[in-house]
């Protein structure tokens, strides 16, 4: 029996548990709601994720544990004794959960980043924010994520109020990176120490959240690089599963923005536009099967549903498209769902994309 424990039962759980109950495996998820994604496919134990009782009661239905969400304290996983059975390990998730850790860890491996500097005072973001001009984005040091716990600072009279906002320290400062594109390379390993990468995916966000990606994006250089500098992480941290690098594209160069230790919204397509999925390879590495072919299959783009469920009807008459619906009732700003659409040419793929678009976010036009 492979028994599989899952922190946390979002929608990345629930695609987990998808992907690998065609391997024989078995899930048992930790998360405070029953109902969540993952309670909907799985066996679940009820808690929160900072309670260690409840982190050592899925350590006694499973063989492994990994996460559906970044944000686990590591002391909670220490007080619960269950160190040894996480993959990844705990260095390379409390990186992703900490900016400062993050930033220095790229830099550490020659892996190129914007300008930034921890910020504890209103005088350091005064300074800061003279050295790197505005706009700027202060951020906080942890639990951030899809755009929260960030301010963007255009006026200087808009940054004691940002400071305040965001906590009044432990907060990073970083110099507004112009980018052409935003772009995001995912690689997994096993405990082997065999490493396998994506296409590179190109990523359209708004309001800091993701909204559409298409893969596979080039050039092929830029892919190359992005491969060279997730393996240099890959390896730095022993790591054992998928691990995802969310980076800007500026003149030809990458810049790495942040580190997800976990599947990957901008992996998505991959279920549909890949040999094997992000889900099945990350179900493989943590336990310790072989890898899989890591190809993509055609031309694929990937839409998010956020705060409203178009009519079903009108998404499933779109040719091709697979719709993957998280069982979450509708709230502004929630991620409800993707549709993925994979084609033989970017030529071919055109149409029902412009049609998934317009039911996804009516009135926008954010494809350009
Ligand atoms: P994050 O939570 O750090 O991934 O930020 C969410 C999104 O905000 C990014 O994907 C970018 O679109 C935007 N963003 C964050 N930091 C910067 C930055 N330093 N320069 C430009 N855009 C940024």
């Amino acid at each position: 029996m492979r028994r599989v424990g899952i922190l946390g039962a979002g929608q990345l759980g629930r695609m987990l548990a998808l992907a690998g109950y065609p391997l024989g495996a078995r899930f048992t998820m930790l998360d405070k709601k029953p109902d969540s994604p993952g309670g909907q496919v799985a066996y679940m134990i009820l808690g929160g994720l900072d309670e260690p009782d409840k982190i050592a009661e899925l350590a006694r239905e499973a063989d492994v544990l990994t996460f559906d969400v970044e944000n686990v304290p590591a002391r909670a996983l220490r007080e619960a004794g269950v160190e040894a059975m996480c993959r990844p390990g705990i260095a390379g998730l409390e990186t992703g959960q900490d900016r400062f850790k993050e930033k220095s860890t790229f830099e550490a491996l020659d892996i190129p980043v914007g300008p930034w500097r921890t910020i504890e005072s209103m005088d350091e973001l005064n300074a800061a924010l003279e050295a790197f001009g505005m706009p700027a984005v202060l951020k906080r040091r942890r639990l951030g994520y899809d755009g929260r716990g960030q301010r963007f600072i255009r006026e200087r009279e808009d940054a004691p109020d940002a400071f305040e906002e965001l906590g009044g320290g432990d907060l990073i400062l970083e110099a507004f990176v112009p980018f052409e594109r935003e772009a995001s390379m995912i690689g997994v390993r096993a405990p082997s120490g065999e490493t396998r990468f994506y296409p590179l995916s190109e990523n359209r966000h708004d309001a800091g959240i993701l909204r559409l990606s298409r893969a596979p994006a080039g050039p092929g250089e830029l892919a190359a690089t992005a491969r060279d500098y997730v393996g240099r992480l890959l390896e730095h941290f022993d790591y054992v599963g998928v691990l995802a690098v969310e980076f800007f594209v500026r003149k030809g160069k990458l810049y790495a923005n942040e580190t997800a230790p976990r599947v990957h919204n901008s992996g998505h397509w991959t279920i549909e536009g890949c040999v094997t999925s992000q889900f099945e390879n990350h179900i493989r590495a943590v336990l310790g099967l072989p890898l899989g072919d890591t190809d993509a299959v055609g031309e694929a783009a990937m839409a998010n549903i956020i705060g409203t469920h178009p009519a079903i009807e009108a998404l499933l008459a779109i040719p091709g498209l697979h719709l993957h619906d998280y069982g979450k009732s509708e709230r502004p700003g929630r991620k409800l769902g993707h549709a993925t659409l994979v084609a033989e040419s970017t030529a071919t793929l055109e149409a029902p994309l412009q049609r998934l678009l317009e039911l996804a976010w009516p009135g926008e036009s954010l494809q350009d």
